[in-house]
């Protein structure tokens, strides 16, 4: 029976070398060293032995069955590193298809941020769900005011909407003001940039959207005045469309402000009209204006000793004048034959 023990080691060794993939090691082990397997069915004919047999025999066939279990362990082992090796070998992938790039929102988002940040901006973000508070009161725009009805405004908690505590989505980046000072404990002189996603109950078309992107400004310091404003606003533009670029204010009202007004740029692609500029030479902009006194005063900042300037801008507007895009409405539209103009 010793023999047996030696001709059955030399068998399955000699097997087990031959073994080349995972199928042919798992019938190796079922015949070997399985329940029914061959060392299994020796030791199972122990029992007419011997007790000296029986135990020198018992001794050396679970000592046989314990090596082919470890050798059965390496061999699994080096079949799964080959294998695993091969794979990576046989998975390709089509890089060419999978290329991604930035959306041209983001391109326009990360362009404002640069230019505002090489002027001396903090950038400042905030939420899309905002506190009615925020949005409409601590600017200056009371309960009665129009902009504060279903009409306009996606409301969160309309119940109490009418009331500072209502949840809204935020119509503007506005609220930012208040919101930046107070978060990052701003004393004047500073100057902040607000870039983020807006919402309005908009009739969508090619010029409106329920969804877009504006940028909010604000400067304030002692002496901060409009000819500050006109300065980096102008300087902004000039670097944003690599362009001479002026501007000129026309009074208009917002409640946050005082004065307020409308902001029209010099066209940074003609001198004399053209399809952007609708041929009037004058592309519409921003509104901004003088921060208003009681907005001042919700920041806890005192207006009589200081003063400063707020603007807003639609990023989409600018993405939309300078790609010369047509329609809003591509922005939101996943059409991949859009986008990859501007990879
Ligand atoms: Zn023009």
């Amino acid at each position: 029976m010793e023999q047996q023990l030696e001709e059955l080691s030399k068998k399955a060794n000699g097997e087990l070398s031959s073994c080349e993939d995972a199928q042919a090691l798992e019938a190796w082990r079922v015949a070997y060293i399985g329940r029914s397997g061959a060392v299994s069915e020796l030791l199972r004919g122990i029992k007419d032995l011997s007790d000296e047999d029986k135990r020198v025999i018992g001794k050396n066939g679970n000592a046989l069955r314990r090596e082919l279990e470890e050798r059965y362990q390496e061999k699994l082992h080096v079949l799964e590193k080959a294998s695993s090796g091969r794979g990576v070998q046989a998975t390709s992938y089509d890089l060419e298809a999978g290329v991604g790039h930035l959306h041209p929102l983001t391109l326009t988002m990360s362009r404002v941020h640069e230019i505002f940040a090489s002027l001396g901006f903090i950038i400042a973000d905030g939420p899309e769900v905002e506190e009615a508070k925020f949005n409409f009161d601590l600017l200056n725009i009371p309960a009665e005011h129009p902009a504060r009805g279903e009409g306009d405004t996606f409301m969160v908690d309309p119940l109490s909407v009418n009331g500072a505590e209502g949840l809204v989505l935020r119509t503007q980046t506005s609220p930012m003001q208040i919101r930046s000072v107070e978060a990052m404990r701003l004393h004047p002189p500073f100057s902040v940039i607000a870039p983020g996603r807006v919402f309005r109950k908009e009739k969508v078309d090619a010029t409106h959207e329920s969804t877009f992107y504006q940028f909010e400004g604000l400067s304030v310091s002692e002496t901060t005045s409009i000819a500050d404003f006109k300065f980096i606003i102008e300087t902004f533009f000039s670097t944003f469309f690599n362009a001479e670029v002026t501007i000129r204010l026309r009074p208009s009202y917002f409640p946050f402000v005082e004065p307020g007004f409308e902001v029209d740029m010099s066209c940074p692609f003609c001198k004399t009209g053209c399809k952007v500029c609708k041929y009037s030479k004058w592309i519409e902009v921003m509104g901004a204006g003088m921060v208003h006194p009681n907005v001042l005063k919700n920041m806890n900042i005192d207006p009589e000793k200081y003063q400063g300037f707020a603007f807003g801008g639609a990023i989409d507007r600018l993405a939309m004048i300078q790609y010369g895009i047509n329609d809003i409405r591509l922005f939101w539209s996943g059409d991949v034959r859009f986008l990859r103009q501007f990879s």
